[in-house]
């Protein structure tokens, strides 16, 4: 037996040499340009629909002067931990800026949203704990979850009376409940109904966790994320989330009462046991909230762009589901339909992400189309022209081929 049979047998190779060999291979394609409304693959320009960059900001003069005089005056790495000598006074004035801007007492910074959950949730919960997730969490929430050995409840997507149901069946059972949840959906684009959920949470006295990361920049006051935009920073225990999307940078936070993050400051492994954030990071993300807490016309033109692309793609017959927010999910309902549109999409000119299992179940397949506020309403229709012509062109399948229709 070869140690590697397991690689040339696995389904996860078999579909990527199919892809590639088919030439609809979409992933680690090479941008060579900043990423704003536009985006250069080689000599390759598209509208960029597949970023996170919901407030543009990734490209702005004074954020990236920030992280230049950042690396001038700290270096380009803290080479160490934050618990050790990885503690910049930068880092601790983006934890204040952010503890006020989400209305919480105390915040620590991770290398990572991904290691936010990979560390809280751990130091949360344990073997004689339970974990209730909504079903479509966030593949971060659930490794965390994996990591904790505590019982794992799911319930259903953005169902809180789902999640009554089950604490009322299981929360007896254990020392201590937890709740945790996106607070706006990464496929669906759809709200947390967090409102709810807290209150669910008061009920069954569980603590509740909210990861904002596609949340921040997007809704809440000044962007402040879902608890804001429900009022209720003050009852949620934990908020969570990331500045690699709306922040224009690269790293993670989470935000609660001041014993609570003292604890978790010493009790979680991926923010102890790894190098703190480097500075022309944290000076990143620091110069992008200033900005979105100073300046509403990044949000507001993402709102008026968001609500102009839903519209319009109703209005088109597309299959968009739930979503609310610039997250657009368009469902193909199969995965090499979705590939193929997506590649075409490319060729035209149009970036948008295949989304496909085992992110989702194959008959829930997408193509995420995420909005910015850089983009223009002529870019949107253009796209979502587009988008319709490419469906329509790979509509007629037949045994598993598919036929051109124009
Ligand atoms: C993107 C995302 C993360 C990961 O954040 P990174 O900072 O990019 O690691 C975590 N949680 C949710 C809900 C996300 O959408």
């Amino acid at each position: 037996m070869d140690k590697y049979n397991f690689i040339s047998e696995s389904k996860l190779i078999q579909k990527t040499h199919f892809l590639k060999s088919a030439e609809l291979y979409p992933f680690f394609k090479e941008v060579t340009s900043p990423q704003t409304d536009v985006a250069f693959f080689g000599n390759k320009k598209v509208l960029m629909f597949g970023s996170n960059n919901y407030l543009g900001l990734n490209n702005h003069p004074d954020i990236k002067k920030a992280a230049q005089d950042a690396i001038t005056k700290y270096g380009t790495s803290c080479t160490g931990s934050r618990f050790m000598n990885g503690t910049l006074n930068l880092h601790k004035q983006l934890e204040n800026e952010l503890k006020n801007f989400l209305e919480k007492e105390a915040v620590i910074v991770f290398p990572t949203g991904f290691q936010v959950n990979l560390g809280v949730i751990p130091a949360l919960a344990g073997k004689n704990d339970c974990i209730f997730i909504d079903e479509l969490n966030h593949a971060s929430i659930i490794d965390g979850c994996q990591l904790s050995y505590a019982k794992r409840v799911k319930y259903k997507h953005n169902d809180p009376d789902d999640l009554l149901k089950k604490l009322e069946l299981f929360s007896n059972d254990f020392s201590k409940n937890l709740i945790v949840t996106d607070g706006i959906f990464s496929m669906d684009g759809d709200i947390a109904q967090l409102d709810r959920i807290v209150e669910a949470g008061r009920k069954y006295n569980a603590i509740t966790m909210v990861d904002c990361a596609h949340a921040i920049g997007v809704i809440g006051k000044n962007g402040a994320g879902t608890a804001s935009h429900f009022g209720i920073s003050n009852e949620i225990d934990l908020i969570g989330g990331t500045f690699s999307k709306s922040l224009a940078s690269v790293g993670g936070f989470i935000a609660g009462d001041a014993d609570m993050i003292e604890y978790l400051s010493h009790a979680s492994r991926s923010f102890m046991f790894s190098a703190s954030l480097p500075p022309a990071s944290v000076a990143s993300a620091l110069a992008a909230l200033r900005i979105m807490r100073t300046d509403s016309s990044f949000n507001q033109k993402l709102w008026e762009n968001t609500d102009f692309a839903i519209q319009k793609m109703r209005a088109f017959g597309l299959d968009i589901g739930k979503t609310e927010t610039p997250i657009i999910p368009i469902y193909i309902r199969n995965s090499e339909k979705t590939f193929r549109v997506a590649k075409r999409l490319f060729d035209n000119g149009v970036y948008v992400n295949p989304v496909v299992s085992p992110a989702v179940k194959d008959s829930d397949s997408l193509l995420r189309f995420s909005l910015t506020s850089a983009h223009d309403k002529e870019q949107i229709m253009f796209a979502i022209t587009e988008v319709a012509r490419a469906i329509k062109h790979f509509s007629k399948q037949l045994n598993g081929s598919y036929v051109h229709t124009d």
